[in-house]
């Protein structure tokens, strides 16, 4: 494999592929992070339908207790005068323990009230922070999503930038090369392309055959490591000209 390689624009390709999909990856998490974002306030939402529907059950349940209260106190009241007709001693106890029935009913009903009153306060009190909540997480929000959507709208730019560089680099690199690259690239063998080592492999250690070697470093071309697949190419040196084993 001793075909001419523009290694630089291969090594530019693999860099860009690199950025692409870093910007790839930050697009991907936006979608995500924005219903991240909207779910605390839907649950807050969520949480005040059903407080707001436990307030007016509250509320009806107490009407319904109070007209109990009233009966309840209106047979105490009839009972009480009845004590002053009475004839005998067995009715005067009867009506007593009536009388003593319906106090105990009435201080049920007034506790019940009470209990349903601590309720609904509860309810308000949550329902009142709740409120308060939701204004400053929806203005939160609202900053939070237009950051997101201009977040979004600036990867794709740099995406569509990024993916036209690639199709310009892509041009001068040539097609044995370029096809090998995209296949490895795309059963997930990435990096690709891996510098040489001494004499091995910058991906699986494994050691090059020194023919290999020699053509990697002498001639600045690239080979398939035959331990991991990559292909292995010789870091320039600092004057931009590939390392020389010789
Ligand atoms: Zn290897």
């Amino acid at each position: 494999m001793t075909t001419q390689v523009r290694l630089d624009a291969l090594l530019e390709l693999q860099s860009i592929d690199m950025q692409i999909a870093e910007l790839a990856k930050r697009r991907d998490e936006i979608p995500p992070r924005r219903a991240e974002v909207v779910h605390d306030i839907t649950a807050l939402e969520t949480e005040k339908r059903e407080r707001g529907e436990a307030v007016e059950r509250a509320r009806l349940d107490r009407r319904g207790r109070e007209g109990e209260l009233e009966t309840e106190t209106g047979r105490r009241e009839r009972y009480e005068r009845q004590l002053n007709d009475v004839k005998t001693n067995v009715a005067y106890s009867a009506l007593l323990t009536e009388i003593q029935g319906a106090k105990r009913r009435i201080g049920e009903i007034e506790e019940e009230i009470l209990a349903l009153m601590e309720r609904r306060e509860e309810h308000e009190k949550r329902l009142a922070e709740i409120a308060s909540d939701l204004a400053g997480k929806r203005s939160a929000a609202a900053a939070e999503l237009k950051s997101l959507t201009a977040e979004e709208a600036d990867l794709e730019g740099r995406l569509v930038e990024r993916r036209a560089s690639r199709e310009a680099v892509a041009a001068e690199v040539d097609d044995r090369f370029l096809q090998l690259y995209d296949r490895l690239r795309r059963g997930n063998r990435f990096p690709a392309l891996v510098p040489l080592r001494g004499q091995a492999c910058g991906a699986c250690h494994g050691r090059l055959p020194p023919q290999i070697v020699r053509e990697i470093t002498h001639d600045g071309t690239l080979h398939p490591c035959e331990g991991c697949g990559v292909l292995v190419y010789a870091e320039p040196v600092s004057g931009g000209r590939p390392a020389d084993a010789d």
